[in-house]
């Protein structure tokens, strides 16, 4: 399991082809006279077909680092391109509209629209991205083991449910890049296994990426390649 920012990643069936690439990503918070360095100058290149881990103690920086790789926050240096194309300093409606095409994003909370059920909330996501494919809706709701509860509106949800609800939505458009904040945190590990299966089954099968923060050791055991982040930085091991 090589542990560093630029991808070592090479399978014998496809080139190295960069996902998503970040350079130089800077963010800082201020809160009256103090100010957090979240990010300071982080640098990655994740690749078609990799499953990678993203670890690191609480505070380390890796929300906001999925927050500014989905476009859902603005770096205050550096950029991020998405399949080639620049995903930072672009008005909304164009960072929006490449989020809906390429990235599943799937915060630590806040993923769900509460007035529409899950079964809504994934309709709603894969008609954002253009697709209507109702078969795959399904799959999802098996394999996130939430097949019984498609009715089921966000406050009906116990905290496991509702991070596989999120899950769900953010594979409903079949994202090529999947980005997912803790998304195993509250769920057993019999869950997990079968979450995990379906997630390197998309890399390995699809060539698609994921990149998962975690601190689940089961996780990053199954993930290609692990990016440990401290203060804001990536670091060795
Ligand atoms: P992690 O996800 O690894 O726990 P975060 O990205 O959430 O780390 O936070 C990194 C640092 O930035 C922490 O010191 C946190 O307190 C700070 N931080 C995160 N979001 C905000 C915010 N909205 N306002 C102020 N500080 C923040
Ligand atoms: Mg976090």
């Amino acid at each position: 399991m090589p542990i560093n920012g630029t991808s070592s990643f090479n399978r014998s069936s496809g080139i190295d082809e960069p996902q998503l690439e970040a350079f130089e990503l800077y963010r800082f918070y201020h809160r009256g006279d103090d100010e957090t360095a979240a990010l300071r100058g982080i640098s990655l290149q994740l690749c078609a077909g990799e499953l990678v881990a993203l670890l690191g103690p609480s505070g380390s920086g890796k929300s906001t680092l999925l927050a500014c790789l989905a476009g859902l926050e603005e770096p205050d240096g550096g950029h991020v391109d998405v399949m080639g194309q620049r995903l930072s300093r672009r008005p909304e409606a164009v960072r929006a509209g490449l989020r809906a095409r390429h990235i599943g994003m799937l915060m630590q909370s806040g993923n769900l629209f509460e007035h529409l059920t899950v079964e809504g909330n994934m309709s709603l996501q894969m008609s954002l991205a253009g697709r209507k494919d109702r078969g795959k809706l399904d799959a999802l709701l098996e394999v996130t083991g939430l097949a019984g509860r498609r009715g089921a509106h966000p406050s009906q949800l116990s905290g496991g449910e509702a991070a596989r609800a999120g899950l769900a939505v953010a594979l409903s458009a079949e994202p090529k890049v999947l980005l997912a904040d803790e998304p195993t945190a509250e769920v057993d590990a019999a869950t997990e296994t079968v979450i995990l299966d379906h997630l390197v089954e998309r890399c390995h099968g699809n060539r698609d990426m994921a990149l998962i923060a975690t601190h689940s050791k089961a996780l990053a055991s199954r993930a290609d390649r692990v990016l440990l982040i401290r203060d804001g930085r990536l670091v060795d091991a």
